[in-house]
């Protein structure tokens, strides 16, 4: 059985937040500990702990609000400028394990008491063959994802 996360617990309404958007499938809220002004969080309603778990129509609902989450942001910041990140499990910084998207104003300091995510990103270097070789093993890693569902759909 999943595990029941303070997310599951705002979505059952035990715990209060900040709503900002809700439909079927999805709800967004403020963060608690915002980095920025708007800091949102975007869930989908089905209790999954990370992306590679959530089901084709919770991502495509996600998917389809995060549009206009981003321009109804930039209305009340005034900057369409911010960064979409989503922690996929503990290592990469998951503290909660339910299925979330953060979306996180770049504001000026001075603006605000969180000028936004500070990202350090280091550039490397993508060889040839190693291009070749895991785009190749992607490619292959999506087919047989591919096969399995057709062979569980005419299973069914
Ligand atoms: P993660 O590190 O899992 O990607 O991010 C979890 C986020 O959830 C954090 O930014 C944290 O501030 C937020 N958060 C944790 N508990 C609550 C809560 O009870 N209410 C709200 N609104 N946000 C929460």
């Amino acid at each position: 059985m999943a595990r029941v996360t303070v997310f599951d617990r705002i979505l059952r309404g035990e715990i209060p937040c900040h709503r900002v958007y809700e439909d079927d499938r999805v709800l967004a809220f403020l963060d608690i500990a915002p980095q920025s002004r708007g800091h949102l969080l975007v869930i989908p309603k089905e209790a999954k702990a990370t992306l590679d778990e959530l089901s084709d129509e919770s991502a495509a609902a996600v998917g389809r609000v995060l549009p206009r989450l981003v321009r109804a942001l930039a209305a009340v910041t005034g900057t369409p400028h911010l960064n979409v990140l989503l922690n996929n499990g503990g290592p990469a910084g998951q503290a909660v394990p339910h299925v979330h998207f953060h979306l996180i104003p770049r504001l000026r300091p001075g603006n605000d008491p969180g000028a936004g995510l500070e990202t350090v990103w280091k550039p490397g270097s993508l060889g040839e063959e190693e291009g070749a070789l895991t785009a190749a093993a992607l490619t292959e890693a999506l087919a047989a994802e591919a096969l399995a569902a057709e062979a569980a759909a005419a299973g069914s």
